[in-house]
């Protein structure tokens, strides 16, 4: 039984800062002996912690060494000299890990922390469409399996997207590129450049949940609030945000224009996360929670310090191939992420094709 004493007060108090809006006083007298023993764990274990935005704000601020989008994580586990990292995050981001740092022990606290998006394609489906489309390049959103980055071209993420598609179809030469499995990001990608994407009908199940009438509903009610949403989300909620990017990109973007009132349409916890650091913006609904995400607690993650589970293993033909396929993606200078009003200006009518 993890007690909060003298002890573990002393050690954790500088930490209660970052979230004392988002857990009461007793709350993280429950929670600060379990972020105490995590931090000793993590030394001795030599572990590095690797936290989604997503993540709760105990993991985010109590007890991640590194924080980020998908890119920033993925390029985080190439980099690290810890021997073993803990994804806090779901298990494509875990396997990532694993393809770009096959020598480490990579442990995710619950193996059922999935994704829709992972879950709609599998390296068949992969097979099947590039024999239906020779010679396109296939470029692949990172929350896909390990076996799906081994059958493609190049990953991105939805920080890079649009760099990565135009980056393909040059390298290719060729006017139409494949992007899976996310059929949203794909449309919203297709709106912001002249390439012709073909896609697959996979979609977020956080983020295909909000509409635009969620939009204009929140505009009408918090008059002057600025509206970002996350690219997985359908292209008409985008039309109607002020900004769409990253995670990253919109945490970035609160930091740096320091909005009065913002709607962050995405996963719930985001808010939560940035609040600490943007004492000046009021944070506003709608958002919904990823239960994949929400799998991963501080009560799990300290059982995978202390058992060292749930191993990640990704067989090596599979690492040889995938890794490919990350590095290419890696290794393409950061883009910046645009904002929308620019995007839709520059490009009509959208060039977009459904895989059958
Ligand atoms: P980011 O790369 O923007 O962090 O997105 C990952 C994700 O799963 C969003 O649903
Ligand atoms: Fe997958 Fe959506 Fe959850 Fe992100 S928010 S992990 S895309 S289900």
């Amino acid at each position: 039984m993890l007690d909060y004493n003298d002890d573990v007060k002393a050690r954790t108090e500088h930490l209660y800062p970052k979230v004392k809006t988002v857990i009461s006083p007793l709350e993280w007298q429950l929670k600060a002996p379990l972020i105490d023993a995590i931090l000793t764990l993590k030394k001795e274990r030599d572990a590095v912690i690797l936290a989604h935005n997503y993540m709760t704000p105990d993991i985010f601020h109590g007890v991640a060494d590194y924080v980020g989008d998908s890119l920033g994580l993925a390029r985080q586990a190439a980099l690290s000299n810890a021997s073993m990292i803990i994804q806090g995050g779901v298990h494509f981001m875990a396997e990532t890990s694993k393809i770009l740092a096959p020598e480490k022990t990579v442990l995710i606290p619950d193996l059922m922390a999935g994704c829709s998006l992972a879950s709609s394609i599998t390296a068949d489906d992969v097979r099947r469409i590039k024999g239906q489309y020779p010679g396109l390049p296939v470029v692949t959103y990172v929350n896909t399996s390990a076996d799906v980055k081994a059958e493609t071209d190049i990953c991105c993420t939805s920080s890079n997207a649009v760099t990565v598609v135009e980056w393909a179809a040059r390298e290719w030469g060729v006017e139409r590129v494949i992007v899976i499995p996310d059929e949203f990001l794909a449309a919203n990608i297709a709106r912001q450049t002249h390439i012709g994407i073909i896609t697959w009908k996979g979609a977020c199940e956080v983020h295909e949940q909000f509409t635009k009438q969620d939009l204009l509903d929140a505009r009408a009610s918090y008059p002057g609030a600025i509206i970002l949403a996350h690219p997985e989300c359908p292209p008409e909620v985008i039309e109607e945000s002020d900004f769409t990017g990253s995670t990253a990109a919109m945490i970035d973007y609160v930091a740096i224009n320091k909005p009065q009132k913002v709607i962050m349409v995405t996963e719930c916890s985001m808010a939560d996360n940035v609040a600490e650091q943007s004492p000046q913006t009021e944070f506003l609904k709608p958002c919904n929670l990823c239960p994949h995400m929400k799998r991963i607690t501080l009560e799990g993650i300290h059982r995978s310090l202390e058992m060292k589970t749930f191993e990640i293993t990704v067989p090596e033909a599979i690492i040889k191939k995938a890794v490919l396929a990350v590095q290419r993606m890696i290794d393409l200078p950061p883009s910046k992420v645009p904002a929308r009003y620019d995007m839709v200006k520059a490009k009509t009518p959208v060039n977009l094709e459904y895989i059958s």
